[in-house]
Formats: C-alpha cells, sequence, structure tokens
C-alpha cells in the first residue's frame, strides 16, 4: 500500500486547475522575467521554483525572459549568471532565452496605435512638474497641458522622439488615462522616455525605450503566457496591465497574479543592496560565499536539491514574510546528510607518534564514503607511524568531563582504523602539547579490544606523512543581526570577521576531488572544494555549513 500525503492546493494551483478545467487556458505556459541589473538571489529562487515547478506540473512550458528595458543599469556579465543560474538550479527554459528587447518593434507599433486611438500623448513637463501635476493617495492628479494634443502633432513628436532630436528628460510618452484615479499607476502614465544609452542586445538602435509597465503585459501576451506570476509589489500595476491588455490589438489576453515576497532573516535580499555589498568591497563579488546569491549559495557548497526543497516548502502566499534562515539551512543539512560523502580532515593537528609501528609502516585501509550508502564507495586511509589528530581531542590528564578524549593511559578510536593507547607527551617551551607518544593496540581493526578496554571516544585522524594541506575558508554569517536592514543600514551591521581563513591536514584522497565536490568532514561540519580556486596542487575547501544548528557558531 503507498500512503501518498497529497498536498494541499496554494492559491495559483487552484487557479491553475480551474483554468484547465474550464479551457480557459489550453496550455499553461508561465515566465520567469528578470532585469539583468544583478545576480539573481534566494528570492529570485523562489520565483523560479514556482514558475518552472507550475509548468511542469501542469505539463507547460515556462520562458526565460530577460527584462531588458533600463539599458543603463543593465549588463551582458547579468545575463550570463542568469541563465547560468536557472540552470545549475535544474531548469530548462522553452525554447530560445527571450528578451523584452526582442519586442520593441512591435511595441513602438503598439505605441503609435495608442496615440492614434487619442490614448497616449507627448508630455513635455519637466520630471518635477509631472510630479506636481500627479496628486498624491489622497488629492487628484491635474491634467497636463500637453493632453489635449492632436493625434497628428502627437505622432510627429514621438517620431521626434524615436529620431534623437530632444534631450532626455525633455519630454515623455504618457498614457491618457485617468488624472483622478485613486490608483496613482493609472494617472496618464510614462510608456516611453528617452535614454540616449547603448543597449547589450538593440546596439545604438533605440534612444527611446518602454517603461516595465508598457513591456511587461505585452511581452507576455506575445509569448502567450497563460499565467503571469509577480510578486506583491505590483499587485497596485495590474489595473495598468490590464488597461493595456484590452486597449491594445494583443494576440493573447494574459492575467497577472501576485505572490508573497521571499524575505530571509540575517540576509538582505535585494539586488540593489546586495550590487553595495560588492561594490564596497564588503565581500569578495557577487558570487562570494557569504552572499545570498544563487552563484553565492553554490559557491558555498549548497546544492540545488536543497535550494530546491526550501522553496517548495515555503508557503505560496498573498502576504509578505521573513523566513528563518535556519529553515533553509534545514534543507540544506538535510540533503549533505544524504548525500555527502564523509571524509577527514584536521584542524588543530597535534601529532601522535605510534611508536609500536615500525618506520615507513604504510597501512592502505579502506574507509566507506557514506556510512548507509554503499555506492559512494570507499577510499584508501594510508596508516603510519605517525599521525596527526585534531588537539582538542587529547586531553594532558584523563577526567571524566573529558572520557572520549585521548589522555595518557587512556584509548580512543581512530575512525576506520585501530585503537591506540597514548603513553606520554611533549610540550614545547610555551608549554603547548607538540606531540603526543601512543601505541597502537593490536587486532583492534574493526573489532573491540580483547581486553575489553573498549574506548569511549571515536576521533578523526589523518597520515602525517600522506596527508596533504588544504585552505580552508570558514564562513559565518555576513549579518549578525535578525534583521540587518531594520534601521536602514545594513552595512553598519555587517558582520566583518564572518571569514576567516585556516589549514588543515586533510586525508590526501580530498586533493584529487572535482571542484564543487561536497563532503562531510567527520566531526568538523560540511565542506565544498571551491568551485573556482580548488586544485590537487593546492586543495581549498569552504565550510558550507556545521554538522547541526550551533548558534555559537553563526553568533558571529
Ligand atoms: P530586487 O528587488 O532584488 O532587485 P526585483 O524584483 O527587482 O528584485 P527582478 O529581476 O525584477 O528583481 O525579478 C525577477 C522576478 O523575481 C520577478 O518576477 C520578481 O517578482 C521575482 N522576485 C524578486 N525578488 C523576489 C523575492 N524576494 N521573492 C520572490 N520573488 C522575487
Ligand atoms: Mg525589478
Amino acid at each position: 500500500m503507498t500512503t501518498e500525503t497529497v498536498k494541499k492546493q496554494n492559491f495559483i494551483e487552484k487557479i491553475i486547475t480551474q483554468d484547465l478545467e474550464e479551457a480557459k487556458v489550453q496550455k499553461v505556459v508561465t515566465r520567469f522575467p528578470p532585469e539583468p541589473n544583478g545576480y539573481l538571489h534566494v528570492g529570485h529562487a523562489k520565483s523560479i521554483c514556482l514558475n518552472f515547478g507550475l509548468a511542469e506540473q501542469f505539463g507547460g512550458v515556462c520562458n526565460l525572459r530577460f527584462d531588458d528595458t533600463n539599458p543603463e543599469k543593465e549588463d551582458m556579465e547579468f545575463v550570463d549568471s542568469i541563465k547560468a543560474d536557472v540552470q545549475w538550479l535544474g531548469f530548462k527554459w522553452d525554447g530560445e532565452v527571450r528578451y523584452t528587447s526582442d519586442y520593441f518593434d512591435q511595441l513602438h507599433a503598439w505605441a503609435i496605435h495608442l496615440i492614434e486611438q487619442g490614448k497616449a500623448y507627448v508630455c513635455d513637463l519637466s520630471p518635477e512638474q509631472a510630479k506636481e501635476y500627479r496628486g498624491s493617495f489622497d488629492e487628484p492628479g491635474k491634467n497636463s497641458p500637453f493632453r489635449e494634443r492632436s493625434v497628428a502633432e502627437n505622432l510627429a513628436l514621438f517620431e521626434k522622439m524615436r529620431l534623437g532630436e530632444f534631450a532626455e528628460g525633455s519630454c515623455a510618452l504618457r498614457a491618457k488615462i485617468d488624472m483622478a484615479a485613486a490608483n496613482m499607476n493609472l494617472r496618464d502614465p510614462i510608456i516611453y522616455r528617452i535614454k540616449k544609452a547603448h543597449h547589450h542586445q538593440t546596439g545604438d538602435k533605440w534612444c527611446i525605450y518602454p517603461s516595465y509597465d508598457f513591456a511587461h503585459g505585452q511581452s507576455d501576451a506575445i509569448e502567450g503566457i497563460s499565467h503571469s506570476i509577480c510578486t506583491l509589489e505590483f499587485a497596485d500595476h495590474r489595473a495598468l496591465y490590464d488597461w493595456f491588455i484590452e486597449n491594445l490589438p494583443v494576440p493573447a489576453q494574459p492575467h497577472q497574479y501576485e505572490f508573497g515576497r521571499l524575505n530571509l532573516n540575517y540576509t538582505v535580499t535585494s539586488k540593489r543592496k546586495l550590487k553595495a555589498l560588492v561594490e564596497n568591497k564588503v565581500v569578495a563579488g557577487w558570487d562570494d560565499p557569504r552572499m545570498p546569491t544563487i552563484s553565492g549559495m553554490r559557491r558555498r557548497g549548497y546544492t540545488p536539491a536543497a535550494i530546491r526543497n526550501f522553496c517548495d516548502s515555503l508557503a505560496v502566499a498573498k502576504t509578505d514574510g521573513v523566513v528563518d534562515v535556519a529553515q533553509l539551512e534545514f534543507f540544506i543539512r538535510e540533503d549533505l546528510n544524504t548525500n555527502a560523502p564523509r571524509a577527514m580532515g584536521v584542524l588543530r593537528p597535534l601529532k601522535v607518534i605510534l611508536t609500536n609501528l615500525a618506520e615507513g609502516h604504510l597501512e592502505n585501509l579502506s574507509a566507506a564514503y557514506h556510512p548507509n550508502r554503499e555506492e559512494l564507495g570507499n577510499r584508501e586511509m594510508p596508516f603510519t607511524r605517525e599521525i596527526f589528530i585534531d588537539a582538542e581531542d587529547f586531553k594532558e590528564e584523563y577526567s571524566k568531563k573529558f572520557n572520549k578524549k585521548l589522555s595518557p593511559g587512556k584509548r580512543i578510536r581512530l575512525r576506520h582504523s585501530y585503537v591506540i593507547e597514548a603513553t606520554d607527551f611533549v610540550k614545547d617551551d610555551a608549554g603547548n602539547v607538540v606531540q603526543v607518544n601512543a601505541v597502537v593496540v593490536p587486532d583492534t581493526l574493526g573489532v573491540d579490544p580483547a581486553d575489553g578496554d573498549k574506548p569511549k571516544g571515536v576521533v578523526h585522524w589523518v597520515s602525517a606523512s600522506h596527508c596533504v594541506a588544504a585552505e580552508l575558508r570558514i564562513y559565518e554569517r555576513l549579518f549578525s543581526v535578525e534583521e540587518p536592514d531594520k534601521d536602514g543600514d545594513f552595512m553598519s551591521v555587517v558582520n566583518r570577521d564572518s571569514l576567516r581563513i585556516t589549514t588543515a591536514m586533510v586525508e590526501p584522497a580530498l586533493a584529487a576531488v572535482a571542484a564543487e565536490s561536497n563532503f562531510q568532514f567527520e566531526r568538523e561540519g560540511y565542506y565544498v572544494a571551491d568551485r573556482f580556486d580548488h586544485s590537487a596542487a593546492k586543495p581549498v575547501f569552504n565550510l558550507t555549513i556545521g554538522l547541526r544548528e550551533d548558534k555559537a557558531l553563526n553568533a558571529g
């Protein structure tokens, strides 16, 4: 018998189900519409999972469309990173990548159509004047003195705008809707403005560019988008979205639905703020492992499956909410615990000499990469006369409190290896223990000591002669406060000690692993081979996350 938990449909799934049942929609077509003005962040991951997920779930398709109507802020670097991020998350867009700029000719023609219908006009008010004429929430706006220009005059002026005959800001094309509308978005919004800017897709073809509002719904109509899903801040724009769709000869009638943005505590999720962190060199770049960008999370060692599981766990609601970052971390740990191979790295190496082994003793022990995932295979662990254990695993004197540690006369088991018993130790002039002498308890590979003196502790170790030095980049949260932007000054609460670089002695098998391989360093945490800097000659591992939720680790 199979028990299937039927997940409750969210409000968008309900709408789609009904639209399909009533044959209002034949095929579900969604889109993810990023503006290429920065790298994608965890909030975008939610939108990606929602849009691509709905298409998958209802047998439809999802487009990737760059909303590229602001050329000055946009860049091909962002276009490329966004494509890579979507693919890395495991989604495939339908057909070619699309750009709003693919539709600039059509949008221009529709602007002319509105002018011809007497529904758009060229307005010469300065931006300051236009603001004044717009009124406010509780005060209706005033009609622009240019509102009643003739169709012929508007057509001629708009053509001159296109030809570059006017300066930026000197005039704009506005829709003629209602200056007294309660919804301010309907107070004759700008639909085309002059921008003498080079565009990453269209070059210098245009010096006028459509507004987001004029471009978005019409692009949806051109692409036959059945459900245009965006975040709540666009709810007030929906009336305008619908007005354009009703007043233009568009090939389809798309509908916009809004859901709540994802916000995470201890995090900022706004491209503008993330950009400020990059530009002020608070982090090393957009893909710094401390960044909540998709490429940052990737470099940190978060996996696509874990991010998708997290996104799927979030409510799709009509309100914004703040999600505890621990919820994201839960899914990271869950995935890594199940899938990451285990390995050994010693962060505070303390040399142990196994005095009953011969000089040059070398035994290649075989160790499983995962306790319950046989298919992950084994690696060789060279066992030699000199090994490193973690300094924390040795105590000069035995005490009950530390009965899982090595101390003179006491035993521990080396993970995947023998039981050893310490005899004495050596200190340096400063009083630090720098060497421990111990003996291997014979015949204890995989079995308890015959004399019944079974050790309580199992510790990680590496061969001192065969280990490899690796750089470890230990990351903490970038913000040590729950609401970094509470007082509008997130820069002042950056955790400046959020990166610590240290060297660890790791088992030799780790040098050879591919970049981006995830591991659990036993008893230490989850680490990933750095995407760019790791090599066999110079292994570099980033701390992905600690083994368990540890407030101290992340308190900053
Ligand atoms: P930001 O405010 O970070 O600059 P944005 O909304 O301007 O983000 P866009 O590139 O315009 O970024 O967004 C692409 C899509 O991702 C939009 O549909 C947007 O609604 C959605 N999105 C952006 N941020 C979030 C978020 N925090 N949660 C959910 N969806 C988001
Ligand atoms: Mg935006």
